[in-house]
């Protein structure tokens, strides 16, 4: 399979405004120091818990946060400091789906008007095949090509996810980053729109960074899954390695917390509870940064930070005791 995404020791640190003495508060270590790669037609789940970093990622691969250190590859290409005509090439290629269907639509725009404008913008298309090309991506979603003339509060939660939808696809992009695209939406809905997603991965050829909080929705779509923590990626591996066998304990406490549709397995399952809150990513702790939270910590966790490491075949995990 081909690489379509590359990154490697990719890192992104905010930091703050200065404060009245001069000095700038911690940096907010926002992703660091993580390496992955996509391949073509591959769907990547990028699961935990909100504030780990994952939403940080997918808007470095698009460039809308510019990277502290590390390298991001597309197609083969080293785009990290891509600007002018290669960073709006990338963009074509490269699209985005946020979570909320609500406010990704300009609500006094007609629907057609915003599925159309990045082919307007790019100046793909306008007059006659412009509409013709807008009828074409409603159609693709299974909405009526009618429909192109009303408003986005004229529509459904589930309906605007696929008016979304309509327009990433408007430029044929190789590689989408979907941001939790199904969180705001009613459970009877998500499966309708991953299954969508799904169908458009194979007719299409594309690729998917999948970002979600959500391991259902994560272990419905996903080929391969990385956990994130603090940052980091903890472990890595295909979809069904990691669901049957997860080697790092925070993969095993998220697994442990998604609910079995059969009740009497349910109550006998033990759920494991993570003590603590997730330390700031202003003051990662040393060694392990989930050792503060870790229920088989030893003291070299303390000190040594464990390394994403391959323990068998395509499943990498960062733990000293793991594997
Ligand atoms: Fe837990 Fe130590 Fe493994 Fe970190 S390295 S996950 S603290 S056992």
């Amino acid at each position: 399979m081909s690489e379509v995404l590359g990154i490697a020791n990719l890192a992104v640190h905010f930091r703050g405004r200065r404060n009245w003495r001069g000095r700038h508060p911690p940096a907010v270590r926002a992703v660091d120091g993580v390496t992955f790669s996509l391949g073509e037609r591959e769907t990547l789940g990028l699961v935990g818990e909100s504030g780990c970093g994952k939403s940080t990622l997918g808007n470095a691969v698009l460039r809308l946060v510019t990277p502290t250190a590390g390298q991001i590859r597309f197609e083969g290409r080293d785009v990290t400091g891509a600007t002018g005509e290669e960073l709006r090439a990338l963009r074509r290629d490269v699209q985005m789906i946020f979570q909320d269907p609500y406010s990704a639509l300009n609500p006094k725009l007609r629907v057609g008007e915003s599925i159309g404008e990045p082919l307007l913008a790019h100046g793909l298309a306008q007059g006659a095949a412009l509409r013709q090309q807008v009828s074409e991506l409603l159609g693709l979603v299974g909405l009526p090509p009618e429909r192109a003339s009303r408003y986005p509060h004229e529509f459904s939660g589930g309906q605007r996810q696929r008016l979304v939808i309509a327009r990433a696809l408007a430029l044929k992009p190789k590689l989408i980053v979907c941001d939790e695209p199904v969180s705001a939406l009613d459970v009877s809905i998500r499966s309708q729109i991953l299954n969508l997603l799904m169908e458009f991965q194979q007719k299409l050829n594309l690729s998917y960074l999948f970002i979600s909080h959500d391991l259902s929705v994560v272990r419905h779509i996903s080929h391969r899954v990385a956990v994130m923590y603090l940052g980091r990626i903890v472990e890595l591996a295909p979809r069904d390695n990691l669901f049957r066998e997860p080697l790092h304990p925070y993969t095993e406490a998220l697994i442990s917390a998604i609910p079995l549709p059969d009740p009497v397995a349910q109550r006998k399952r033990a759920r494991i509870i993570l003590k603590g809150e997730l330390p700031k990513p202003t003051a990662p702790p040393p060694g392990c940064p989930f050792h503060t939270r870790c229920p088989i910590a030893i003291p070299k966790c303390r000190e040594i930070v464990p390394l994403l490491e391959e323990k068998r075949p395509g499943h990498w995990a960062a733990c000293h005791l793991r594997g």
